[in-house]
């Protein structure tokens, strides 16, 4: 290894803002969950049964946390961090994480019309013992939420996302000769259809890599 001396930094929570991409491993078993309000622009927790009543009628959120290292190309290092998942990424690491894991995650610019989700591929699986042991991020999420005590075993309440398949048969006749809907895929489990989706997803990192 390098002789440059061991970077050393206050370990935080990495939210992937719009018009990021981060590349992460995995170094958490898993991820932990809590429920939060998003009360005058800022993230609360909730209390559960001791949760402030007006605060507690505004919609439950999810939000995950993991240990994970972000890669810092300009250093050459994994960097720890406290990652933040949203409900909508969760779909996308759903029976999917594992410690060991290498992960693009991302979230393109918003267009003028919608703010767009961040989104996770698995690029790799890679020996669980070839990375740190995971750390405890609890005492940062005491300070994120300013609270004294956390329960971080959540699920997120999100169902999966419904999985659809383009079906055969004849187009409307008037397009007959124009060429109808053909089925796209033949897949017959979520977990089939999560790896084809996996799969096909283009991360930014990647199309950088096609113009290339
Ligand atoms: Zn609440």
């Amino acid at each position: 290894m390098s002789d440059s001396p061991k970077q050393v930094g206050v370990l935080r929570v990495f939210r992937i803002e719009e018009g990021t991409t981060v590349h992460a491993r995995t170094l958490s078993d898993g991820y932990k969950g809590v429920f939060t309000h998003y009360v005058k622009r800022r993230s609360v927790l909730c209390g559960g049964d001791d949760c402030d009543g007006p605060t507690h009628k505004t919609p439950k959120i999810w939000k995950g946390y993991a240990a994970v290292e972000l890669w810092n190309a300009a250093t050459n290092h994994w960097n720890p961090f406290v990652l933040e998942i949203t409900e909508s990424l969760e779909l996308d690491l759903r029976g999917k994480w594992r410690r060991g894991q290498v992960w693009e995650f991302y979230r393109e610019m918003p267009t003028k019309k919608k703010s767009m989700p961040i989104t996770g591929k698995l690029l790799e699986e890679r020996d669980p013992s070839s990375v740190p042991p995971e750390f405890d991020y609890r005492p940062v999420l005491l300070h994120l939420y300013h609270v004294h005590a956390i329960h971080l075993g959540v699920l997120n309440p999100m169902p999966p996302r419904v999985i659809v398949e383009a079906s055969e048969g004849n187009g409307p006749a008037i397009l007959a000769g124009a060429g109808a809907g053909k089925p796209q895929m033949d897949a017959e489990t979520e977990q089939k259809y999560q790896e084809f989706m996996n799969k096909m997803k283009k991360t930014p990192t990647e199309k950088k890599l096609e113009r290339a």
